[in-house]
């Protein structure tokens, strides 16, 4: 049996994207993403301190397959910072897409980040976006609060929250995944690819029924 994690002063968790266009129904809905919304309303009742995330694009975003003629959702094309796969336009800022899912009930989150806010760069990490350079500002805010360990829940598994455990264990955070309170999108192999890149990493990972 998995060992329980206690959850103290210094740990915070951080809600990813739980937003419409991701649930079943919205533009780039992950498979499923709807039946972590009452896990995590569980989970963050456990923590005095939490975070929400919100993918956050203005429209014509660059991550948008329909902002470059001729490619379609899913491909991958080569920009500034790297390889950027294109989506299906989603999270547009202060759309019904973008909006929390309507069942997500966490009062007493204390900030809220928007991420992917700039046209010309995608965010999927919640702390830094896809140039590895240019911060959202989460790093400050965490560090500022003195939190030393991040639990991390939400969507996609895959993506935003896998870059953001990522960022967080480099940014010299413990950083603790709740698996069961995730879903991912598996685009090419990356459900596994996630895995094994956060095994090799040594980030830790839990379940709901073991934090608390
Ligand atoms: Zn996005």
């Amino acid at each position: 049996m998995m060992e329980k994690t206690a959850v103290g002063g210094r740990d915070v968790l951080v809600v990813v994207d739980i937003q419409n266009d991701f649930c079943p129904g919205g533009s780039l809905s992950v498979p499923r993403g709807h039946e972590v919304v009452p896990l995590i309303n569980r989970l963050a009742e456990r923590f005095d301190h939490v975070v929400l995330t919100q993918d956050w694009h203005p429209p014509n975003h660059l991550s948008f397959a329909s902002a470059h003629p001729g490619k379609k959702p899913y491909d991958t094309i080569i920009v500034d910072y790297g390889p950027q796969i294109l989506w299906p336009d989603h999270c547009v800022r202060a759309t019904r897409g973008s909006e929390f899912h309507e069942d997500l009930s966490i009062p007493h989150a204390a900030l809220v980040l928007r991420k992917g806010i700039h046209r010309t760069i995608d965010s999927y990490s919640t702390f830094y976006e896809n140039d590895r350079r240019t911060p959202t500002g989460l790093v400050g805010y965490l560090r500022d609060r003195g939190f030393t360990r991040v639990f991390l829940a939400g969507l996609a598994f895959d993506f935003c929250v896998r870059y953001s455990a990522e960022d967080a264990q480099r940014e010299a955070f413990e950083v603790v995944v709740v698996e069961d309170a995730c879903r991912g999108i598996d685009v090419d192999g990356s459900m596994a690819a996630t895995r094994e890149s956060l095994r090799a990493l040594g980030i830790g990972r839990t379940t709901c029924g073991a934090v608390g």
